[in-house]
């Protein structure tokens, strides 16, 4: 050792916080140094001040770092039909959400996730999954322009009477409308956006589309992001027509594989439960839209058989885009439904529960080497929560604390791919009154259309 220490230049520190380490402990008086998009280094303040000498600094004192939410499925589409679900008859998606999305326009579609963007950055949402609607492209665009991380499937459905004709096409041409998606955009702003292949629901799937769809996502090396057994009425028209229950028809198509995303799954049979870990694939709980219509999914069971559960908010047509209530919310309906009948208070663990929204959403969309967790070498998608407050400080455990209090409204500042998005609550990248503005003007004139 010579005595001198070498110090290396870097982009931005985030100095003198508490950090949520990637084995659920909590570290005080720590520093994240950041170089490019990633995260070079964390450790105690007086080390990585020793060691880097950055461009730019985040104040951390009085802060919580923890990584990014990851939302594995949502519906950008939906931003500006806020409130119009709650309370509605079933079948919502056919009765409302697909005639809604029939009447969007290029612009009601852009301005619309540009407000969902900015929603789900101040809530330390860094990441998202669209599981799409007819056109993708000002979705995109709005996720660049305001630096998110997104996964976007294009709605492909080949059949369907109460579908409009713009939301469906023969197997071909849906395929092909995603590879042209895929090689305009797939790798795109420094690698933020990802294209996935979809087959929206089974309900409006032919087993050639399937097929097609499941072949030309492992020819991509994409996701395939699919509803799975989110309504009765979908096991039903599954078991009716091919006599299948929906995991096991992906199985008899080759859909069923490691890069399966099975959103919702609520409606599983045992036996389609031990399919879907026998093959890795992935499933997606929604708990709020779960619960409201669905049913009670099978956690527990899912979980103990090694299926990765990841968390998505479904949109902000009926709630919040935050992902802490949901966590908390699962919690109550799994131990209610699960854990008093038998006295085992311990159905679904915290540790458990925080690792759904974080590297369960990221390994269901395939960012598990890069998002989901603070570590050296990790893409820099790091959120701050304000820490002194009184629902926070003091605690004698801060995970537990952290999983059963935040909510969106702490969080301070937001950085996505080693770029500060939030500020102090303030979005860096665009003017939040006048996206506000806009999707105002974008809803009235929906509403005004016939
Ligand atoms: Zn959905």
């Amino acid at each position: 050792m010579t005595g001198r220490e070498i110090v290396q230049p870097c982009d931005l520190i985030v100095d003198g916080c508490m950090v949520l380490l990637p084995d659920l402990q909590v570290v005080e008086d720590h520093s994240i140094a950041i170089i490019g998009d990633s995260i070079a280094a964390i450790g105690p303040r007086d080390e990585i001040k020793k060691a880097y000498h950055p461009v730019s600094v985040i104040d951390g004192q009085g802060k919580l770092a923890m990584p990014g939410f990851i939302d594995a499925h949502t519906h950008l589409a939906q931003q500006l039909l806020r409130g119009g679900v709650v309370d509605e008859p079933p079948i919502v998606w056919q009765r409302i959400l697909v005639p809604f999305e029939n009447r969007l326009t290029f612009d009601n579609l852009y301005h619309g996730a540009r407000l969902a963007c900015v929603q789900m950055a101040k809530a330390g949402i860094t990441c998202f999954a669209d599981s799409g609607t007819g056109d993708m492209e000002p979705i995109i665009r709005a996720a660049i322009e305001t630096g998110m991380r997104a996964n976007i499937a294009r709605m492909s459905r080949d059949y369907g009477s109460f579908i409009p004709d713009r939301f469906k096409d023969t197997p071909r041409v849906v395929v092909r409308k995603t590879e042209e998606l895929y090689k305009a955009y797939h790798g795109g702003a420094n690698d933020r956006i990802h294209i996935a292949f979809s087959a929206t629901s089974l309900q409006t799937t032919s087993p050639e589309f399937l097929e097609l769809v499941a072949g030309a996502a492992r020819q991509y090396g994409t996701i395939l992001h699919i509803h799975l057994a989110e309504h009765l009425k979908e096991v039903e028209q599954c078991l009716t027509q091919f006599g299948l229950r929906p995991v096991e028809y992906l199985a008899a198509h080759g859909a069923l594989g490691p890069n399966l995303l099975g959103a919702h799954a609520v409606q599983l049979a045992d036996r389609e439960i031990a399919m879907l870990a026998e093959h890795e694939a992935k499933v997606v709980h929604c708990p709020a839209s779960n619960l409201g219509s669905h049913g009670f999914p099978k956690t527990p069971t899912l979980l103990a058989l090694g299926v990765i559960v990841g968390m998505g908010t479904d949109g902000a047509s009926a709630i919040d885009l935050d992902m802490f209530p949901l966590m908390r919310l699962l919690k109550s309906a799994v131990n209610a439904r699960f854990g008093l009948p038998t006295f085992d208070p311990f159905t679904l663990p915290l540790t458990d529960l925080y690792r759904m929204p974080t590297i369960n959403s990221a390994a269901a969309l395939q960012l598990q080497d890069i998002a989901g967790s603070l570590e050296a070498g990790m893409k820099a998608d790091i959120v701050l929560l304000r820490w002194m407050e009184p629902q926070f400080y003091p605690a004698q455990r801060v995970f537990p604390t952290l999983v059963m209090v935040a909510n969106a409204r702490d969080v301070n500042d937001v950085i996505i791919d080693g770029q500060v998005i939030v500020k102090n609550r303030q979005h860096q990248l665009v003017d939040e009154k006048e996206v506000m503005r806009r999707a105002r003007e974008q809803m009235d004139s929906i509403l005004k259309r016939p």
